[in-house]
């Protein structure tokens, strides 16, 4: 069997090497256009900040490792530029000699990825403006920010004693989890930098009140974000840096741009070679991974994904699922009866020492899906236990069904543990886990690590308590009828509290419960929620209507973006 495999980073060279551990026969050719196969295109970023120092150390395997290790033969810059389905053949370019050829393949499996969009601004080919996809993409930026501009090249050259320099500008265009880690990364080469974003909130996939966090997060971070404007033109001066105009008619002043706005299924081949293609434009496959035509497979970023907690076509961009759909692709040329479950967008940005983490539908997409049968909770646990130094708080919003507690989705930001507690989630929605599961659950724990009652036991008893009834819940985008009671500390409302809000400290709360009005709807209101809950009980064991406001000050100030 004659197995031909366009692209070779992260779908490519993963499809190649197991089909290889599955089948010591198989003839393989594996075809990539770059320089490169199989390198880290999540670490660019981290080349550009010099925290990954060595160019080399992206590059995770090379042509000799397949050719020696797996038997396959590689070939860099050389590109598909023709499939023949009926013939069964690939045309190929080899870009050194420009020498075109003719390979016959039995199966072929497409992994060609995305390419960013670049819209046709004017300006956009100007010198210092670039991408973020391949190593050259990282080398060129690199080899601009030491001595692109005239001012830096200056720089370069000066031998004197200098002690001021001017500060250098970068913009960002696009707020996307690449733009967010390029923002960081240049904030880290001592650049100034300004994020354009077009839509009114960064990372698209989180909710609104989340987005906030993470843009108030850049922001005291010196990051200066632009919101709901979306960039104009390009300008440059005579110095050789940029100007760049934005729809509003705001202007930034820029060293370096990098375009992250996002990428695009590359359906080049798979278009030219009649293959269906699906309504969000990636190449449509079944959950074998295979295409309109059974002798092709398509994995990675070029492919439409169904969604697995709404079911909906997506586009999901990330080096999970494609290893795993490259995997699945082998495995199913090799014989093999593997599916693909489909895909939860499970992702996580680090941002300056915090972590901003993901995974299935957001409040919002199930909105605008017109599911009704959803519930969320808010919750602010400690990372660790609180008398353990360095416990840092976790901000978390789980989303899970009304009506049988499953969960469908779960957002977090924090500095410490929100990888593992947004991962569990992931994992618990993978096997359709519902929120009393989440509190039953069993995970380690010592101080340093986690708490009795981990995050995720206390996320599953919260929710679990709101459809139970045992917590009635208020969200406080309802809360305009209720009688607001406040069970915090008096010295807690000097710092912010809700006009109308009548106070009652928790420890007060069973001697004066005569002051409370038993015609009224209580919505109790505390620092996160913890001891509103605590209050809410005992009114509700003494015949009072009383709900806890979710997520107490806490939340208000993220919704409220105070
Ligand atoms: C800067 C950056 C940071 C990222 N960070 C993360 C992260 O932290 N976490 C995460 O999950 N994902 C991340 N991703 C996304 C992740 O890298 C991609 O989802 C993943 O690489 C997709 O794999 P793929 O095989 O579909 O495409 P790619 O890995 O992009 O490989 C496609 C290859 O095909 C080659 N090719 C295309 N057409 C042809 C042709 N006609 N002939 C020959 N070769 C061709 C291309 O040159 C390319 O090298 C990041 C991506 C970038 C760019």
């Amino acid at each position: 069997m004659r197995v031909i495999i366009v692209g070779g980073v992260a779908g490519g060279a993963s499809c190649a090497a197991r089909l290889r551990r599955l089948d010591e026969r198989a003839e393989i050719l594996m075809v990539e256009r770059g320089p490169y196969v199989s390198y880290a295109n999540c670490g660019l970023p981290y080349h550009v900040g010099d925290v990954i120092e060595r160019e080399t150390s992206l590059l995770v395997a090379n042509e000799t490792v397949f050719r020696e290790h797996f038997a396959v033969d590689c070939r860099t810059r050389c590109e598909a530029i023709g499939i023949s389905p009926k013939d069964k053949t690939v045309e190929l370019r080899d870009l050194t000699t420009a020498e075109v050829t003719t390979e016959p393949y039995d199966k072929l499996v497409l992994s060609p990825g995305a390419t960013s969009v670049r819209p046709p601004l004017p300006g956009i080919d100007l010198p210092g403006i670039f991408q973020v996809r391949t190593v050259p993409d990282a080398r060129a930026i690199r080899e601009w920010i030491e001595r692109g501009t005239s001012f830096l090249a200056g720089m370069e050259r000066y031998s004197g004693f200098q002690t001021v320099r001017p500060p250098m500008h970068a913009v960002v265009v696009g707020g996307g989890f690449i733009g967010l880690e390029m923002a960081e990364n240049l904030v880290r080469r001592g650049f100034e930098v300004t994020v354009v974003e077009m839509l009114d909130q960064v990372l698209a996939p989180l909710d609104q009140e989340y987005g906030r966090i993470v843009k108030d997060f850049l922001e005291h971070h010196g990051v200066h974000v632009a919101l709901g404007d979306g960039v104009d033109r390009f300008e440059s001066s005579e110095d050789g840096s940029l100007e760049v105009w934005t729809r509003s008619g705001a202007s930034y002043p820029a060293d370096l741009v990098i375009l992250a706005l996002g990428v695009r299924p590359d359906t080049t081949l798979a278009e030219m070679a009649g293959l269906e293609i699906g309504e969000r434009g990636g190449i449509r496959v079944d959950e074998h991974m295979r295409t309109s035509d059974p002798d092709i497979f398509a994995v990675g970023d070029v492919v439409e994904v169904k969604d697995f907690v709404t079911g909906q076509w997506s586009l999901i961009a990330l080096a999970g699922p494609a290893n795993r759909q490259a995997r699945i692709a082998a495995d199913v040329i090799a014989g093999c009866d593997s599916t693909f479950r489909g895909t939860q967008g499970t992702s996580i940005v680090e941002l300056f020492g915090a972590a901003v983490a993901w995974t299935g539908a957001s409040e919002k997409t199930l909105e605008a899906l017109g599911d009704t049968d959803v519930e969320k909770i808010y919750i602010y646990p400690n990372s660790h236990a609180g008398y353990y130094p360095g416990a840092r708080p976790i901000a978390m919003k789980v989303i899970f069904r009304r009506s049988d507690g499953r969960l469908l989705g779960a957002q977090a930001v924090g500095e410490d543990g929100v990888d593992k507690r947004i991962d569990q989630i992931a994992l618990a929605i993978q096997l359709g886990a519902t929120v009393y599961e989440l509190e039953q659950v069993e995970l380690c724990y010592s101080p340093p690590f986690g708490s009795a009652k981990d995050p995720i036991n206390f996320a599953g008893m919260v929710a679990s308590g709101v459809l139970r009834g045992d917590m009635p819940l208020r969200h406080w985008d309802a809360i305009e009828d209720g009688f607001l009671l406040d069970v915090r500390e008096k010295a807690e409302l000097a710092v912010e509290h809700v006009p109308g809000a009548v106070n009652i400290p928790l420890g007060e709360l069973r001697s004066r419960l005569d002051e409370l009005p038993r015609d009224r709807e209580i919505l109790v209101i505390c620092r996160s929620g913890q001891r509103a809950y605590t209050a809410t009980r005992c009114l509700l064991q003494n015949g009072f209507d009383a709900k806890v406001v979710s997520g107490g000050m806490l939340s208000h100030a993220i919704l409220s973006g105070t």
